[in-house]
Order: structure tokens, then sequence, then C-alpha cells
């Protein structure tokens, strides 16, 4: 059986690594004519983790990521109020990864070009129509930038991994319109500092509307004995109407820093931080509500395609690839691929649905707002403000939801 992949983001190359060890014929097509490591900062949690591990990667991984240590919430103050181990640290049987998000392309793109060779993934290859026909999918490909023509290609199956401004969805969903602006502006940015707190630690400052995000990328210290440290500024927009989704849209850092003027903490000056980086991206958050339905006869969806999220929870790379993993199995064990494409949405629709609905509201971090709203003064002890048993039990009811509770992930192969 021959699968067209569309999209070699995350989603899309961990697919062709593993349809490719099940047995399948795969061959990816990608809009952009050369691979970059571009985006920030993104975390691969321990289920995800388990995909890679199962695909021979966790090795490489290793080599540059950070193997998160704990999470740690703060006031907007910087007083911490809940932390809790990660990963391997938390008895899982996986690590939680810190990566840059190209980094962690570029080490798929080569497993990737190992696994199925160079020559079925085809760069420059933007999807602009496809058709099913008689038990096959033609799919046609052109130059994204010129329009021009560039070949017609048949295959029994297609994938659409082709991110938030997915053609194949919008096939189905002519009338959808853009991804949903949630109000907020993401900010992104990497800047090499000193370590702070672990070495390999995850903090979350702030509340809904004035956040930021902290963690290294890098495990290895420079000459200067700077750790490369990966940071997102999660703000209300001043501008409801901003609408331009583009990954790679540069920000005038002189929009953020005047926020974040007080946020000088003796454990992390986060104004420096911004202040340090060599450049800043913005991205509004969005996603879009979940689908009734993905898998359309031999034509299905998978990770931005199917489901774009708040990157909240760290969970966007993450369901990606568990997506690849549910799709693979279903396709191994249904000899019709009309059934497997199916059962794989009955799997993951739902189960992505709720993390979706559940990153509305914030998903974990909402243990920031309620901390917020209570103690917006700060406080002496977070346990006067919030019971621990109330902030674990936020905190627990979003790992299973988004499949990653420890003691039900660790029983998997
Ligand atoms: C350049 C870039 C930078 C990003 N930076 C960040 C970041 O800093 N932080 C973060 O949380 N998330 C970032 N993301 C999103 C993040 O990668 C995804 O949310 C997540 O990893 C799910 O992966 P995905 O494979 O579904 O989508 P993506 O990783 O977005 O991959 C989709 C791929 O499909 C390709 N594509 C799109 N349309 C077509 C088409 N018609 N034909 C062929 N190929 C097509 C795109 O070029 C892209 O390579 C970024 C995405 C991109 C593309």
């Amino acid at each position: 059986m021959k699968i067209l992949i569309i999209g070699g983001g995350i989603g899309g190359m961990t697919a062709a690594i593993s349809l490719h060890q099940a047995g399948f014929e795969v061959e990816v097509f990608e809009s952009v004519p050369t691979l970059k490591p571009l985006g920030v900062g993104i975390n691969l949690l321990p289920h995800s983790v388990r995909v890679l591990t199962n695909l021979g990667l966790q090795d490489r991984l290793s080599e540059t990521a950070v193997a998160t240590r704990e999470l740690v919430y703060f006031n907007k103050f910087g007083q911490r109020f809940w932390d809790e181990p990660r990963g391997m640290f938390a008895g899982y049987r996986w690590p939680q990864f810190s990566i840059h998000r190209g980094e962690l392309q570029m080490l798929l793109f080569r497993a990737a070009q190992e696994n199925i060779g160079q020559n079925r993934i085809h760069t420059g290859h933007h999807l602009h129509s496809f058709v099913e026909q008689d038990n096959q999918v033609y799919a046609k490909f052109v130059d994204k930038d010129s329009g021009e023509i560039l070949t017609e290609v048949k295959g029994d199956l297609l994938i659409g991994a082709d991110g938030i401004h997915s053609v194949v969805r919008q096939h189905f969903y002519p009338n959808e319109g853009p991804p949903k602006f949630s109000g907020n502006v993401l900010y992104r940015g990497v800047t090499k500092m000193k370590s702070f707190l672990t070495g390999s630690s995850m903090a979350m400052i702030g509340y809904a509307d004035k956040k930021m995000v902290v963690y290294p990328i890098h495990q290895t210290l420079d000459e200067d004995g700077k750790q490369l440290i990966n940071w997102v500024g999660d703000i209300k927009a001043e501008d409801v109407q901003f609408s331009i989704r583009d990954w790679n849209r540069q920000a005038d850092k002189q929009k953020l820093l005047p926020q974040f003027e007080s946020w000088r903490f003796d454990w992390l000056d986060v104004y420096k931080l911004i202040e340090g980086a060599a450049n800043i991206y913005e991205f509004p958050m969005s996603d879009r509500d979940p689908l009734e339905r993905w898998s359309f006869g031999r034509i299905t969806l998978l990770g931005d395609a199917a489901h774009p999220m708040y990157p909240i929870g760290s969970n966007g790379a993450s369901q990606a690839i568990l997506d690849v993993d549910a799709l693979t199995e279903s396709l191994q064990s249904h000899p019709d691929p009309v059934a497997a494409l199916q059962q794989y949405e009955s799997i993951r629709l739902p189960a992505t649905a709720k993390v979706v609905l559940q990153n509305r509201q914030q998903g974990p971090d909402h243990i920031m707002q309620v901390m917020e709203e209570r103690a917006p003064n700060g406080f002496s002890n977070p346990y006067e403000v919030m019971s621990f048993a109330e902030m674990d039990a936020m905190m627990s009811q979003y790992r299973r939801i988004a499949g990653f509770d420890r003691d039900t992930l660790n029983q998997k192969a």
C-alpha cells in the first residue's frame, strides 16, 4: 500500500518513519523548497517520547534535548506556589523533552531520509488539490510561489499532515474560515542566559492574560557558561483583529518589554531574558472547533490539520505524534484501509477534542488564573490561598485528559 503524506512537519515526518517501519510504502510532500530549523522551543511529553523511543529515536533526542526535571508555577511577583517533577523524575518510563522545534524537525527529517530514502521526500511540493477515484487517491502538487503545476501522484491513501492552514481539511470543510483567534498573542524567542533553578526546570509565571513560559532547550552550556533558554510571553492582545497566522512573523521587542518591566526576580530576570533575544516572533494564539469527522474514504487528517489547539500544557507536537501511533496501529490491524482510517478517527478525534476544549479553559495553567484572582497582591503562604489538594486535583485532571496519566502510560510497551 502506498501512502502519500502531505506536510513534512513534526507529524508528517514522524508518520513517514512510523508507517515505513510498519511495512508501508510512503512518500512525503512538503510545501517549502528547503527545510530549515524554524520555530522556537516545544515540549514532548512522556506519552509522545514513548512513541519516538519505539521508533528508535530516543538516543538522538537525548543528545540535544533537555530532559525536563520539574514544572514550577509562580505568580506575577515570582513567588512559587506549585511544583511537580516531570518525565522520568516523576516515575514515568520515558522523559519529557524540551527541544528546539526546528532541531526536532531536522532530526525527524534525517531519520525519515534514512528510513524511506531521500528520493521519497519531495520538498517544494505544495498540495494543490486531490481526488479519490476507484480506490486510489490522485494528488496534484504545485510550486507554491509560482503556482506552476509540478506533478500528479497516485497513492492508496492520503494523510493530511499539512498544519494549521491545511489544504486537505479545507477540501472537506470549505466554509470553515480561518482558525479562531483566542484574543491572546504569543511572543516567542530564545536567549542565551545563565541557567535558572535546576538548569532543567520549566517555569510558568503570571496569569491568563499575562503569562511567561520559560525553559531551557539545550543541555550544554556555551563557552561563557550560558544555556539556550526558550521563552513564550502569552499576552492579551490590544488588536483583537490580529489575524496573520504565520509562525515566522517577527515582532518588535519594544512591544513586549514594557509589559515585563517589573518581572525581575532573584531566580530569573524576565526583562533581561526578552531583551537578550536576537529575534522575537509573534503568533496569534488560535485553534479550531473540534470536527465531527476527519477520515473520508482513503483520506484522513493528522496533527494540527486535524485538531489545531492552543499550545498550552505542552501538547501541540505531542498530540500529533500520538496520532501517528494510533494511525499506524489501525492500519496494521485492519486489512481494509478505509476501516482503518475510521478506527484511527474513532480513537483520536474524541481524545484530541477534549484537549482542544480543555486548553480553551487554560488547561493546567488554570491554576495560575485561580491564584491571581484569589491573591492579586501575592501571598505569604500559597496553601492559605489554595490547598495542596485543590492544586493537585487540577493538575492531575489535565494529565488524565491529555493522556499522560503516569500509571496508565507506564503499562504500555
Ligand atoms: C515554521 C513553523 C514554526 C513553528 N514554530 C512553532 C513554535 O515555535 N512553537 C510551537 O508551539 N509550535 C510551532 N509550530 C507548530 C508546531 O510545529 C505544531 O503545532 C505541532 O508540532 C504539530 O505538527 P504538525 O506536523 O501537525 O504541523 P506543522 O509542524 O505545522 O507542519 C505542517 C507542515 O506542512 C507543510 N504544509 C502546509 N501546507 C502544505 C501543503 N499544501 N502541501 C504540502 N505541505 C504543506 C508546512 O510547511 C509544514 O512543514 C511551528 C510550525 C511551523 C510550520
